[in-house]
């Protein structure tokens, strides 16, 4: 297998599980130096050992911080911290993002603003802290994981499809911002991928969405992994501002 990745260092939010420690192990495993941000210690200690495991080289990085996203002024800090400490990031993939599910009707303010700050302005903070070095070093690459619900949207989810399809938004206008300075900007909007983000829902729920799902399976973190693979290596040096679901078919 070639290395995609020699070299190279990345920070991915929400690295701690599912789909974000997926994406971790796999730049690891193709030479990256990888940053993990998560909010619980146990899982992130559990995830370093992941990462450590799938390392090519001794000599790559591995490290987790634990910080809330949402925050400001310590992603700020905890970037700042990451740059003097690395030099640089190469690649950001901002993947943490939770739920809080409920009819618009009963759906507490709590629950919007909390949905929003984690999964949208989370974007806002760690691109605003990472957009002017990599402009500086004319190139980076950043993965925002959307999805199909920002496409789609489902009911009882207006809080994360909002903030989903904002993050479209967010990131067609960063890769237009960005460009000229040859920093690249996607979005991956995954379908339904077994996490346990998804573990929780009734098989009944799990039944229709898999009727709606083409190739006939659940998508696995490591299938979200690979496109994450693809969008923030050399490969696709010439593709920014798109958004890639990988779905097995759902939205087409
Ligand atoms: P998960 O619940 O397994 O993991 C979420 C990760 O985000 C964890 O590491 C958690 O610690 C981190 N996180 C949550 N809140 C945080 C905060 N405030 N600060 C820092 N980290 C925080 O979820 P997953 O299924 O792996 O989802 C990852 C991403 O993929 C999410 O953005 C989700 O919306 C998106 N997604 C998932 C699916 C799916 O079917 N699982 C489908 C579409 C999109």
């Amino acid at each position: 297998m070639q290395a995609l990745l020699t070299g190279k260092s990345a920070l991915i939010t929400g690295g701690t599980a599912g789909i974000g420690k997926a994406i971790a192990c796999l730049y690891a495993a193709h030479g990256a130096d990888v940053a993990i941000f998560g909010t619980n210690q146990t899982r992130a200690e559990e995830a370093v050992r992941e990462i450590e495991a799938a390392k090519i080289n001794p000599s790559q990085k591995v490290l987790y911080v634990l910080v809330d996203v949402s925050q400001s002024k310590e992603v700020e800090r905890v970037i700042q911290e990451l740059l003097t400490s690395w030099g640089k990031i190469d690649i950001l993939v901002n993947n943490a993002g939770i739920t809080r599910d409920n009819l618009l009707m009963k759906m507490s303010e709590e629950d919007w603003d909390l949905v929003l700050n984690v999964n949208l302005k989370s974007v806002y903070n760690t691109c605003r802290a990472l957009t002017r070095p990599m402009m500086k070093a004319r190139a980076g690459t950043i993965i925002n994981i959307s999805s199909v619900i920002g496409l789609t949207g489902n009911a009882g989810q207006v809080n994360y499809a909002a903030s989903k399809s904002g993050m479209i938004g967010f990131t067609k206008s960063l890769a237009k911002e960005l460009a000229s300075r040859h920093v690249r900007a996607n979005c991956i909007a995954p379908g339904y991928i077994e996490t346990q983000m998804t573990e929780g829902l009734s098989t009944s729920v799990k039944e229709a969405v898999l009727s709606k799902i083409p190739l006939g399976h659940i998508g696995r973190p490591t299938d979200i992994a690979h496109a994450a693979l693809f969008l923030g290596c050399d490969l696709s040096s010439y593709i920014t501002g798109q958004v890639l679901a990988v779905d097995g078919g759902m939205v087409m």
